[in-house]
């Protein structure tokens, strides 16, 4: 990402606070301003001492200023960094929530397949990276920019070849300085990286706990996880050594303006070029003069740390909006045609080719075939995950494109293995199909899929947290609470991604049951893995390499289809096996 770019968008997040953000400049150029007058007050005093002019009437006047100066150095700061850090937490606040809009607009499809510690590692630590610098940078950055630029300024009032000579310092710490910060983006980006990739090589490892303690494989997961943590050491520790001797060199060099200001001011003062309160000054201001430019190293790191996350925000959120339009659309039918429909995930290849099909309202269809043929991705087309590469998908004949988001949400229920429950009541995780629903519609949907019997047996039965109860449930149980969602949403098309296992005969039997009362009266479409379950439906497609090969009833297929008899032979064989191995067991 360009500088500009980057730039521009903490501008465009910052652009609410402005008012505040300018306000905060201002008070540190405030603060900055107050705390050179302690200095003109000590130059001030110096005088009258040198001139013998000094009465204590102004040395406590100028002892006041001094007060006075240093008691707005200290307000002002205080204002500008509570306004900075202000301004800081609500740039936070907009880049979360903008990002969670992000998430909310990008196809389903994408945001599903971005990683959860990722987003999260984003959401949540790159942006609280940001607070620090940012609400550091403008006090102290106008603190270490404008104020050796005021201590220069006055100085070339008191004399122009003293503050001059203050300098002297300057260029020559610019050599080791400059050595330092050659290829510093070089290795700043590679620390970040390797900072990223111990973070996320960190998630991965807890995340995927489960699975390194089933498989045994805690060596080498820890393996990775221990050299992820010894590169990041490595990285940073090479860093260290490779500037530790210009950083050190830099500022032993920087603040020795004595170096120029006592040779030259003796000259000065010995040609009788200059008083000795102007060369006395000059020692006094040059030391603070270059201490706060030295603080400005530091300032390039902030900047630089901001850069970066934002850059990194922006990169892996760069993700393409779907078109929406904000116009509900009347759907009078609910059936559903997809004509011509292509679809490329990666812009390359085609996973679906030119499919046209028609899903009559209230029909029941099915949808199988050999495993990668696209069956999923055709259901998640219809669902909106993403937008068709060609060709278009109709409901009641009107383009899916031209119906709200959210109002296709409410027409299509997308029903899948993945039975997320939220971390809350039981109560409320099946109230989330349909927010307005009173608690007897609540019920009424769980009883319908067949819930109401094991959640009564929870300690706290319908109001058990879904965190603490999660565990003490069975997969089939966890589905059948979705099942309830989808029932309490009521919506007219029902695609089910039928799961490839169940735990046990009993809940697949409360499962069947379940799925019969959501699909009552529906347009329904499975994604069917075991096609016993789907023998009855209206019609079968056999999608096999993203195209339909064949479709018909159960019997006809038989028929027209050796694919679709040879999966069917596999599958009677197949549950046969089960059976026999399933007395088996029982008989044993
Ligand atoms: P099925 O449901 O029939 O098993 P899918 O629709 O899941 O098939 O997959 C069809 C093809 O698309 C496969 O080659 C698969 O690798 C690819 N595919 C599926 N999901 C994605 C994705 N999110 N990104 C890229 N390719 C994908």
């Amino acid at each position: 990402m360009k500088k500009n770019g980057v730039m521009g968008s903490i501008l465009s997040y910052a652009k609410p606070c402005k008012g505040k953000l300018l306000l905060s400049i201002a008070c540190a150029l405030i603060s900055v301003a107050g705390s050179i007058a302690p200095f003109v007050a000590a130059y001030h005093v110096m005088v009258l001492f040198f001139d013998n002019s000094a009465t204590s009437g102004a040395i406590i006047y100028w002892s006041l200023v001094c007060a006075l100066g240093f008691l707005i150095k200290v307000v002002f700061h205080a204002i500008s960094t509570t306004l900075s850090h202000v301004s800081a937490y609500t740039i936070l606040e907009i880049m979360r929530k903008k990002i969670a809009d992000k998430l909310l607009k990008a196809p389903l499809g994408i945001t599903q397949g971005l990683s959860a510690g990722k987003v999260k590692s984003i959401v949540v630590d790159q942006v609280e990276t940001i607070e620090i610098p940012l609400a550091h940078v403008i006090p102290e950055g106008a603190a270490a920019l404008v104020l050796p630029l005021a201590v220069f300024g006055y100085l070339c009032v008191i004399d122009f070849r003293l503050a001059l000579a203050s300098l002297i310092t300057v260029p020559l710490s610019m050599i080791p300085y400059g050595i330092m910060l050659g290829g510093y983006n070089k290795t700043y980006s590679k620390y970040m990286e390797s900072n990223e990739h111990m973070n996320n090589v960190v998630v991965e490892y807890v995340e995927g706990i489960e699975v390194v303690k089933a498989f045994n494989q805690s060596t080498t997961s820890y393996e990775k996880y221990r050299r992820a943590v010894e590169s990041f050491k490595k990285t940073t520790l090479d860093w260290y050594k490779s500037t530790w001797k210009y950083t050190t060199l830099g500022s032993v060099i920087l603040p020795s303006t004595l170096l120029g200001v006592l040779p030259i001011g003796t000259l000065m003062y010995l040609s009788g070029s200059a008083t000795l309160p102007d060369i006395t000054m000059a020692m006094l201001l040059s030391m603070g003069l270059v201490s706060s430019l030295g603080r400005f190293i530091l300032f390039f790191n902030q900047i630089k740390s901001i850069q970066y996350s934002v850059s990194s925000i922006n990169k892996t959120f760069d993700i393409g909006e779907l078109p929406q339009v904000s116009r509900e659309r009347p759907i009078k039918k609910h059936d559903i045609r997809l004509e011509h429909v292509t679809f490329s995930y990666t812009g390359k290849e085609d996973v679906l080719h030119d499919v046209s099909l028609t899903i009559p309202e209230n029909s029941f269809s099915a949808v199988v075939g050999p495993s990668g043929g696209g069956k999923s991705t055709l259901a998640r087309l219809i669902a909106r995950f993403w937008d068709t590469t060609k060709g278009s998908i109709t409901i009641g004949g009107v383009n899916i494109k031209d119906i709200p988001l959210t109002q296709l949400a409410d027409e299509v229920s997308f029903v899948t293995q993945d039975n997320f429950l939220f971390n809350c009541s039981i109560m409320e995780n099946i109230r989330l199909g349909n927010p307005k629903a009173a608690d007897a519609q609540v019920l009424e949907a769980a009883r319908k899929a067949q819930c109401d019997e094991f959640i009564g047996k929870l300690e706290k039965g319908y109001q058990s947290m879904a965190g603490e109860a999660g565990d003490k449930l069975s997969g089939g149980e966890r589905q059948r609470i979705t099942i309830a969602r989808a029932i309490l949403k009521n919506a007219p098309i029902i695609i089910l991604d039928e799961a490839t296992s169940f735990t046990d005969p009993e809940n697949e039997a409360k499962i069947q049951e379940a799925i019969a009362e959501l699909t009552k009266g529906k347009t329904l479409l499975v994604i069917a893995h075991r096609l016993s379950t789907i023998k009855n439906a209206d019609n079968i497609l056999l999608i096999n390499q993203g195209k339909v090969e064949q479709s018909g009833t159960h019997e006809a297929m038989l028929q027209k289809s050796p694919l679709y008899s040879e999966m069917w032979q596999a599958h009677i064989g197949a549950k046969k096996w089960s059976v026999r191995a399933g007395s088996k067991e029982v008989l044993a």
